[in-house]
């Protein structure tokens, strides 16, 4: 047992010897031990946590300054599930006959399923390979370890489809280099993602830290906010007419992660927004405006590949005015003025969809009910 007094600690713990959170500023007098025996001052205090560039133990999970972090890690795993706990059999069914599905609903599932079996990887390297390293809150990234794991859920759920459905799965998984509409999205965020993961980055500048706030902005309102809507909403869509149900019923479970995800980024941004105002210029809001406008531009390109005519009762110019609805909210979310002034939404039962806080089965598909709290037995 670790003794502070008794040992005179006042070096990193042998073992512990981590790098130094991004924009690590070495602690300043007020927080630096007295004396060389008084490790018990390396405790945190509430008001050096910072989301960015904090002064503070990234390791001292408590005392808790973020709750509602804290708060959206519980609830992300209470909604644990895993793919394999839903049944595919009808989705495989109906995909083996011939007159199961159109062909222009075959293209949603194999359209959608290229831009996600990727998507969600890139999601992956963004949080683990960037994101974390710069962000200096426990809680924060306590949730971001959680999100990550999810993120790999998703990548696995897809993979399940796609084994399920007995695609090709060489041309699903580079479908982000073969198709277009799905590649220019891609291309669009790498830069974002490249910001993060470069391991020259450092945030504690001021122009470092409005790019990381630009590339989270982007990250949870567009990747995770906006670029996932036009999919979710058609694969709803089949399930919605009873087909295509196990895989709608994955989505489902996606989209309530996902919304999580985004929601997560936004209270990030504005925490971060809060804590360092002077980040929030009228020439970066500019920029982000920008940003946005291109993001609803590529979404609305990807809605007109995946449907070139109309289907399911959707069609692309519908998707127009969603976009731009969605990206109004997310406008206001993070506090610029919406873009595109009386965008309505067309589909107000994704809304409906989306604000499902409980578990439930969706499409009466899932085979398990997920255990938890189960204790061990040591007998
Ligand atoms: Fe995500």
């Amino acid at each position: 047992m670790l003794n502070f007094e008794e040992e005179g600690v006042t070096k990193p713990l042998a073992g512990l010897r981590v790098p130094p959170a991004s924009g690590f500023v070495p602690p300043t007098p007020a927080t630096t031990p007295r004396s060389p025996a008084d490790a018990a001052f390396r405790r945190i205090r509430v008001e050096d946590k910072r989301i960015i560039n904090s002064k503070a133990d990234v390791n001292q999970l408590v005392p808790f300054k973020y709750k509602w972090a804290w708060e959206k890690y519980l609830a992300a795993c209470a909604n644990h599930w895993m793919p394999q706990e839903i049944n595919m059999s009808r989705d495989i069914e109906l995909w083996k006959n011939p007159r199961g599905l159109t062909e222009d609903e075959r293209r949603i599932v194999t359209r959608n399923l290229g831009f996600f079996v990727t998507a969600d990887s890139l999601a992956a390297n963004n949080i683990v390979l960037g994101t974390y390293r710069h962000i200096t809150a426990p809680e924060c990234r306590q949730y971001l370890l959680r999100q990550a794991f999810e993120e790999a859920i998703h990548t696995h759920a897809y993979q399940y489809i796609v084994e399920s459905l007995n695609l090709d799965e060489g041309a699903v998984f580079n479908a982000y280099h073969e198709i277009a509409s799905i590649r220019d999205k891609d291309e669009f965020l790498v830069p974002f993602i490249d910001t993060l993961t470069d391991p020259s980055f450092r945030t504690g500048t001021p122009q470092a830290d409005q790019k990381l706030l630009k590339s989270l902005i982007v990250f949870s309102c567009l990747m995770e906010g906006l670029f996932f809507y036009v999919g979710f909403t058609q694969i709803l869509a089949l399930g919605r007419q009873n087909k295509m149900t196990g895989s709608a019923e994955q989505y489902m479970y996606i989209l309530r992660d996902e919304s999580m995800h985004c929601n997560f980024g936004i209270d990030l941004v504005n925490q971060i927004k809060l804590e360092n105002p002077q980040l929030w210029t009228a020439e970066f809001r500019e920029e982000l405006t920008g940003i946005f406008r291109k993001g609803v531009e590529l979404e609305y390109r990807y809605a007109e590949d995946t449907m070139p005519r109309g289907v399911l009762g959707l069609n692309a110019p519908m998707f127009k005015e969603y976009l731009r609805h969605i990206c109004n909210r997310r406008c206001q979310q993070i506090g610029l003025e919406p873009m595109y002034p009386g965008a309505a939404n067309p589909f107000p039962w994704m809304s409906e969809m989306i604000d499902l806080k409980k578990e439930r089965n969706f499409f009466e598909t899932r085979v398990i009910e997920y255990q938890t709290g189960g204790a061990l037995n040591w007998e």
